[in-house]
């Protein structure tokens, strides 16, 4: 199930109770997720990553206020994050928890990934993009309202397919222009106007790729918090056509054999490493689609 994947809500629960935003006082003990960047802040050499206490922790100018966004293990949980150039104290490093480090484990990445994701539409959602107006809380949950001119505004989470296009026991993995020569993955794109998610997978293989897949079946999905977005992936056959990358922004496409694949950019953390790791052989994948 991919609801198990990295991100998603199943791998924190139990620990976490998410609960309406709210600046509390400085009183009730709990606990931290401090970010730089894409990196919490955790103790070097503490087995326990997560900050505690009730003041923060860092001595920092934090970029953002802190607040409480729940219980984690039934203490308050605060977040808050700090200016890349902040220098952290000695027995504090950032571990990037998108990255391979073992330390971070899939639900510390979890949490983290969900105050990036929560710090990202605070920060974005300050004034009303309608008016300029400044935009206040809609009690009780993440929306906001423009003081001015009332619009209302939502988290803006970016759908976006991610797809693994198969040829018999061949794979269809493509080079971003951005990634490194020899790294792979699948075709992935967002979501457009007036498109079904379906629509948008046939248009992103023929864009990218320039190929025609058919018999699309979705496989699951994950929230991406890089900086918002959900992935929702399908598996798909070839149909027709010359692979032939766009030249832009895809500029290596191939068919690899399932028994010799290339390095994969996404990290042990990714949908796209899930879906190859999952349904990447052509043997018993009927079964393991059920
Ligand atoms: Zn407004």
């Amino acid at each position: 199930m991919s609801n198990s994947l990295p991100f998603n809500s199943t791998l924190i629960q139990g620990l976490f109770t998410p609960l309406p935003p709210e600046h509390e006082p400085d009183t009730n003990p709990g606990f931290w997720v401090v970010l730089q960047g894409n990196s919490l802040v955790v103790p070097t050499e503490s087995q326990h990553l997560l900050l505690s206490g009730v003041l923060l922790p860092i001595v920092s100018i934090p970029e953002t206020e802190p607040f409480k966004i729940g219980l984690w293990q039934g203490k308050p949980l605060r977040i808050v994050r700090i200016t890349m150039d902040t220098s952290l104290p000695p027995g504090y490093e950032a571990l990037p928890f998108m990255g391979p480090d073992t330390r971070l484990d899939n639900t510390l990445a979890t949490i983290a990934g969900r105050a990036a994701q929560i710090l990202h539409w605070e920060r974005r959602s300050r004034f009303c993009s309608h008016c300029g107006g400044k935009l206040v809380r809609i009690p009780a949950g993440w929306g906001k309202r423009c003081s001015s001119c009332g619009d209302e505004h939502f988290p803006h989470i970016h759908p976006c397919i991610i797809v693994l296009v198969r040829r018999g026991a061949e794979l269809l993995l493509i080079r971003n222009a951005a990634w490194n020569v020899g790294r792979f993955s699948l075709v992935a794109g967002f979501l457009d106007f007036g498109e079904s998610l379906e629509e948008c997978v046939q248009r992103e293989v023929r864009e990218e790729a320039g190929i025609d897949v058919t018999n699309i079946r979705y496989l699951g999905s994950q929230c991406w918090p890089f900086p918002s977005q959900q992935m929702i992936g399908f598996l798909a056959d070839y149909a027709g056509g010359e692979v032939r990358p766009d030249g832009v922004e895809v500029v290596e496409a191939h068919w690899f054999s399932e028994d010799a694949l290339p390095l994969s950019p996404g990290g042990k953390r990714s949908i796209s490493r899930w879906i190859i790791d999952t349904f990447g052989k052509s043997m018993g994948m009927t079964e393991r689609t059920q």
